[in-house]
């Protein structure tokens, strides 16, 4: 476990709020903004939500302490959507009034489409109340065209990415050149339509397009890319002048996100397995 953990590192900052800070302040040196996110999801206890809410607060006193360029980004099954819309509100209140009162930004993630209308709900409510919140829409999904549109009119800030989750035909474009198809046609409606968002890929043809689409349209946006991903290109973009940020999870649940990027990426069992037998 222990040199699984140190190969996770490339991805995770480590199991403590002390390593997200660290690996914060190193993305800060590098000019980029961090994005803090604690791993966990789909909480079924609820003393895991409050312990989650917890240590989301601890994690926006230290960045406001360490005086650290950084949002945090949840998710809502982390803050007990399990139990219904109105107890994870009355958990993310407490978060987002501290976000509020220190002109922050808080991220919501977007998690499989079984909670995609009562994210967006719930996201919708804070928007009202307070400009700086944002919310991840995922390209794979066929409904996201129709929710841009609708979060547009209402001046919601958008990450847009191609989804993580693996989901059922009916809901979700099924083949890569469908998802960068519909990724592309969102990232012109942004460019178009939208002002203030995230476009969270690593894809170099769509890094691509939004610098095209940029010289074309004065917006306010940014480059979102994971911690330990593209680190090169997120250099090469700074020094561009463009803003990047980078999202950093960290906690001790970080096994079930370790495997995502693996899978994500085949050569990087092959790395893996490389450094492990290397020791
Ligand atoms: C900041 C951020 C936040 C996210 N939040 C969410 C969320 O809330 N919900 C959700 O469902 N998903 C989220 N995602 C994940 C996202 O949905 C995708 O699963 C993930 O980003 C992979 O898609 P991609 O656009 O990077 O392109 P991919 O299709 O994975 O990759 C396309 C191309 O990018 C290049 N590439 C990718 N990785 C590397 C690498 N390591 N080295 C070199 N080249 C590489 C390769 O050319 C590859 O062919 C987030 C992603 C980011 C970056």
């Amino acid at each position: 476990m222990g040199l699984l953990i140190r190969f996770a590192r490339q991805w995770v900052a480590g199991e403590t709020l002390d390593d997200a800070i660290r690996a914060t302040r190193d993305a800060n040196a590098r000019g980029i903004d961090g994005i803090l996110n604690l791993l966990g999801e789909h909480y079924r206890d609820r003393s895991f939500v409050e312990q989650t809410l917890h240590e989301y607060l601890r994690a926006l006193k230290a960045i406001g302490r360490e005086k650290l360029r950084a949002s945090v980004s949840i998710k809502p099954s982390q803050f007990g959507l399990e139990f219904g819309r109105a107890y994870c509100e009355s958990q993310v209140l407490p978060l987002f009034d501290r976000v509020r009162s220190e002109n922050g930004f808080l991220w919501f993630d977007m998690e499989s489409s079984r909670f995609t209308d009562e994210t967006l709900a719930l996201y919708e409510g804070l928007l009202r109340r307070y400009p700086d919140v944002g919310v991840c829409l995922q390209a794979n999904l066929k409904r996201t065209a129709e929710d841009l549109d609708h979060l547009l009119e209402l001046g919601g800030k958008i990450r847009l990415t191609k989804g993580a989750y693996r989901e059922p035909a009916d809901v979700a474009y099924e083949t890569r050149a469908e998802v960068d198809e519909a990724f592309g046609r969102l990232l012109r409606t942004l460019f178009e339509r939208g002002d203030r968002f995230g476009v969270a890929t690593h894809d170099g043809r769509f890094v691509d397009e939004a610098m095209r689409l940029a010289a074309n349209h004065k917006k306010t946006w940014e480059f979102q890319m994971l911690k330990g991903v593209r680190d090169p290109l997120k250099r090469e973009l700074v020094a561009k002048g463009y803003r990047v940020l980078e999202y950093i999870p960290y906690g001790p649940d970080w096994l079930p996100y370790f495997t995502r990027r693996l899978r994500e990426r085949p050569r990087n069992v092959f790395t893996m397995v490389r450094s492990l037998v290397q020791g």
